[in-house]
């Protein structure tokens, strides 16, 4: 509550949009009156297909119950071997690693672009062993990494390229919606993302080697095509359910109204902030769709007048929804890693001796210099331009400021 006399710039609240409406409702309706809500065969997984393919045309997929689980699945289908390594970036969701962990690989961090973001290419070649198998490409707030280097990457190393576009839905790199360019993509459903059925994701690819067997290793390895039960391989249990692909399905209906204003919003926030001294928005590469999940900069703190905090702070008083930072710290820095505690206080891997990697010793230094000058402001559809004008005022005015 702002108790002082000041008038805010932005004086209104934050907007929130109703992100489910008729459509799930009527979907749902229909689903509590199927005699199943089981997703082999239930009519509102046979929809979430074709609704998915509309938008993104992969040729194998599997509904499943989160972005994690989505790219559990990649790694497991992809067979790579315990000690394996994939390269990751430093910066990312915790859903970007559990399930290379649990495949019993080594994530290997790599540092991210200053500008974009998004994982370094070159960054990448550096962290490049003999045991690299694959490279995990996050799109990270909706902005397309630089595929054509990591693709170029991959070619001449024989690495698969997995896409992680949990917060790139409706993302494009040069015409090409993200996801739909590695060897096998991921996306989330949570309810953080674009769209949302609460929990939920989908893992997809062209490869039909990989694509073939997909769906086993979200459902507890079961044959459902030839109704024969021998699991051949350890797999897991993460199918999706009918009322939660009920509602995938309504929300890709809305895919593209959802993601146009969040495109229109964003360029012109950034596009207005182009006066804003310190101010340093996200790159877009030209010819790329960013669709921002969140809208994140950074500051050139050695050329202003206060700490982050105090912009923050300063921002908060203008009305402007804005947080000091985004994620506390790179990835490697959290405890599970530091003291690679990742089965009960042991790492299988590193005692038998098929990795020696020790991320007490990772140093990402754009991704820790980053994490510590980025303000981070939420971002929907529901914002007008109108709103966006006022936010993008209230910010140039507070980095004026403190402009030295
Ligand atoms: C949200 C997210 C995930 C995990 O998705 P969940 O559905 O929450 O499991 C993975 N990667 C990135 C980049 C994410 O933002």
């Amino acid at each position: 509550m702002n108790i002082s006399k000041h008038t805010p710039l932005v004086s209104e609240p934050f907007p929130r949009p109703q992100r489910w409406g008729d459509e799930e409702i009527a979907l749902l309706t229909q689903t509590m009156r199927q005699q199943s809500l089981f997703y082999w065969k239930g009519p509102q997984t046979e929809a979430l297909y074709p609704a998915f393919r509309a938008h993104y045309p992969l040729k194998h997929l599997f509904p499943c119950s989160s972005g994690t689980a989505s790219v559990h699945i990649a790694f497991a289908a992809l067979r790579l071997k315990p000690g394996d390594e994939v390269i990751v970036p430093a910066i990312t969701d915790m859903g970007s690693v559990i399930g290379i962990l649990h495949q019993q690989l080594v994530p290997v961090f790599a540092d991210i672009d200053p500008q974009t973001f998004n994982i370094d290419p070159v960054s990448v070649r550096a962290a490049i062993t003999p045991k690299t198998r694959a490279i995990l490409a996050v799109h990270l707030c909706g902005n397309a990494c630089d595929m054509a280097a990591l693709q170029a990457i991959a070619r001449e190393h024989h690495l698969a390229l997995v896409e992680d576009a949990a917060q790139a839905w409706g993302t494009s790199y040069q015409g090409t919606y993200v996801g739909l360019m590695g060897d096998l993509g991921c996306w989330s459903f949570n309810d953080f993302k674009h769209l949302s059925c609460g929990d939920g994701g989908m893992v997809g690819t062209n490869r039909d080697d990989l694509g073939a067997h997909l769906s086993k290793w979200g459902d507890k390895c079961y044959n459902r095509i030839t109704g024969i039960r021998n699991p051949d391989e350890l797999a897991y249990n993460y199918r999706m359910s009918e009322p939660l692909s009920a509602i995938c399905v309504a929300q890709l209906g809305k895919h593209d109204a959802i993601i146009a204003p969040r495109v229109r919003n964003g360029d012109l926030l950034t596009r207005l902030l182009a006066e804003a001294p310190g101010v340093r928005p996200q790159v877009v590469r030209p010819g790329d769709v960013h669709t921002y999940y969140n809208y994140i900069f950074r500051l050139k703190l050695f050329e202003m007048d206060c700490r982050r905090t105090q912009f923050a702070t300063a921002l908060q008083a203008e009305g402007v929804n804005a947080h000091d930072g985004y994620l506390p710290d790179p990835v490697y820095r959290y405890d599970l890693f530091q003291n690679h505690n990742f089965y009960a206080g042991t790492w299988p891997i590193r005692d038998f001796g098929l990795t020696t990697m020790d991320y007490t010793k990772v140093v990402c230094p754009v991704a820790e210099t980053f994490l510590k000058d980025c303000i981070h402001l939420p971002f929907n559809e529901a914002m007008s331009e109108d709103y966006i004008t006022k936010v993008a005022f209230a910010i140039t005015t507070v980095a004026q400021r403190y402009a030295q």
